[in-house]
């Protein structure tokens, strides 16, 4: 298949959109409404993107049409094996009331990484950029106004083929982008979230599928979320499989690490060793410290050395980083040997700083020398 660029049809990597709006709009006063109080992932716009697979075909019958139901037969192969893969981006409505797309091409080329994983057909990554930009297009008025609200999207893909057999990865598949108005992901201002430390349960093994971006990867965590929350946490912090030892991720977000404070300043986070899922958040983190003067490196963290330089005050704070939260302050930790906090448990200034400057790139409040903010029409 092609993958050439839009061309004056419409076309983009070989495919022309069929657009069908919706004939039944929410009007501006439901829609203010709605946009009041949005949660997150609660409500949706008035659009979804589809795109069909088929081996032998490609990609074929895209289209923008109204939100709604899918109707599935209950065979489908991704309610039975779980080849379901997933992003998520936000759109953010700028000062000058643009709109603005924070990275895309990394979504779509993680798609396309997690696809490999899952035994899935890869999505040319203009097609994905596209799909998002057309559901923009017919719903730009979705893209909230107020302040850390945006509009988050949702690009899926899952194997639409009926049938049980399980010799081969599904034949047919379908590719989908929703969008939902939302709030900021924890609620109230930056609070920080104490996290448990989850010593039975992993999320990822190695040679498992724990840096595709994959529904399998939650549906698995979810037990141990709930033992968190039991123990008075928010959330999980995932160690590695093998030792029970090694610090991974919390819960859907990558981990920082600060160490000293003020200029001196060192920042390290976990490798990426194939069990942790690679954050865009994180990536960006990793470019942006240095611009602020602090050292970052990607390393290795044991829960012992988390204790130890807690207790001792060289660990000054700690964050959790991702799309939907942007940057949260880690305020303390429990497990099962003992409770430790991080500084006085409050936002530490390193991470109030980072999130200051991500979020005003975000948002075009800052200069961003890096490219990364995409500006729609
Ligand atoms: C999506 C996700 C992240 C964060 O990735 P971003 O690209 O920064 O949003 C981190 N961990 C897990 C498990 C995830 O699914």
């Amino acid at each position: 298949m092609a993958t050439t660029g839009p061309t004056a049809s419409g076309s983009v990597g070989g495919l022309d959109f069929d657009v069908r709006p919706s004939d039944r709009p929410r009007s501006p006063d439901e829609r203010a409404a709605l946009l009041e109080s949005p949660g997150f992932g609660q409500i949706f716009t008035d659009h979804m993107v589809t795109i069909r697979y088929e081996s032998g075909k490609g990609w074929y019958d895209a289209r923008l049409e109204p939100y709604g139901p899918l109707s599935l037969d209950p065979a489908t192969a991704a309610l039975h094996y779980g080849q379901e893969i997933f992003e998520g981006l936000k759109a953010y409505r700028r000062e000058d009331g643009t709109i603005a797309l924070f990275r895309p091409e990394a979504n779509a080329a993680r798609l396309n990484r997690s696809a490999r994983r899952m035994a899935m057909p890869e999505l040319p990554e203009d097609v994905f950029v596209r799909a998002i930009e057309l559901l923009l297009e017919h719903d730009s008025a979705w893209v909230p106004s107020r302040e850390g609200h945006s509009l988050y999207l949702r690009p899926f893909m899952f194997a639409t083929q009926v049938g049980m057999g399980v010799n081969s990865p599904s034949a047919s598949y379908l590719f989908a982008v929703i969008a939902s108005p939302s709030a900021a992901y924890f609620s109230g201002a930056v609070k920080p979230v104490r996290v448990w430390l989850s010593e039975d349960y992993t999320r990822a093994a190695p040679g498992g599928t724990g840096e595709a971006k994959c529904a399998g990867n939650y549906a698995a965590s979810f037990l141990a979320q709930a033992e968190a929350v039991q123990r008075g946490c928010d959330q999980v912090v995932w160690l590695d499989a093998a030792e029970h030892r090694w610090v991974e991720e919390m819960g859907g977000m990558n981990l920082f690490f600060v160490f000293g404070s003020g200029a001196d300043a060192r920042l390290v986070t976990p490798e990426l060793n194939g069990a942790l899922l690679p954050g865009i958040t994180r990536d960006s983190l990793l470019r942006l410290a240095p611009e602020l003067g602090w050292s970052v490196e990607e390393g290795r963290i044991s829960t012992e050395q988390w204790r130890a330089a807690a207790e001792s005050g060289e660990l000054t704070e700690v964050f959790a980083c991702g799309t939907a939260a942007v940057i949260t302050p880690v305020g303390s930790v429990r497990s099962a040997s003992g409770d430790w906090q991080h500084g006085d448990g409050t936002p530490g200034p390193v991470t109030l700083r980072l999130r200051e400057e991500l979020v005003g790139i975000q948002y075009g409040l800052r200069p961003d020398p890096y490219g990364w903010v995409r500006a729609l029409g």
